[in-house]
């Protein structure tokens, strides 16, 4: 049985408002207003792309993982799901993705689960978790570590068994993919472009990100 579906965009990078490279190991922290345009690319290939959205009028709603599977129906993100927030409104939709999946039940890394999954010599070692952390203070957005919540890991493969269990495979993404999401409010968008040296998900190999974003489809 195959889940993966794939829709390309037909918005021309040359155009977009917004085009910024981030590098393995960076978080990036901005905003998508309603209607705008926002493409997320893999430029190496297996990369996992740690997301948080947020409300951008109220923070405290926030992008919910459980009300988005259950809105679906389906555990895997691609083109057609509505990311929910935790009051059932619908921060955005993906419109195009040419990677096909993406999962937001697998979580962030953090020194913590780094340590319990790889080993104490892992715990110091740069992780998401510490990524998004940093990323809200020092920015002027009222945002705490109690809002680090489940998040979305664009790119990453986390297939469940049929007999329900959990799975980290190697990445089903390559360079140049990418997944284009439409807001359908104005958002704040968190990232940590993991730096995951432990993981077959990016190939223990963290590679840069591009981040684009258009104000209409045309
Ligand atoms: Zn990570």
């Amino acid at each position: 049985m195959s889940t993966f579906t794939f829709k390309a965009s037909t918005l021309d990078p040359a155009r977009a408002k917004l085009d910024q490279v981030v590098p393995a190991g960076e978080a990036w922290l901005g905003t998508i207003t309603a209607g705008q345009f926002f493409r997320i690319v893999d430029l190496e290939g297996n990369q996992a792309v740690d997301t948080l959205f947020f409300s951008a009028a109220d923070p405290r709603e926030r992008y919910s993982a459980v009300d988005t599977i259950r809105a679906q129906g389906g555990l895997y993100l691609t083109t057609g799901t509505a990311l929910k927030s935790t009051d059932d409104n619908t921060l955005l939709t993906i419109v195009a993705d040419t990677c096909g999946r993406h999962d937001t039940i697998g979580g962030a890394c953090s020194a913590e689960s780094n340590t319990v999954r790889y080993g104490h010599q892992t715990k110091n070692m740069h992780n998401c978790r510490d990524s998004f952390l940093a990323a809200v203070q020092n920015a002027d957005v009222n945002l705490t570590k109690r809002d680090l919540t489940a998040n979305i890991n664009f790119f990453m493969n986390v297939p469940v068994t049929p007999e329900g269990k959990l799975t980290f495979e190697d990445g089903v993404s390559a360079g140049g993919k990418y997944v284009e999401m439409r807001a359908e409010m104005d958002v704040l968008c968190l990232i940590s472009n993991c730096p995951q040296l432990n993981n077959p998900c990016n190939a223990y190999n963290p590679t840069p990100i591009r981040l684009l974003v258009w104000d209409t489809a045309r």
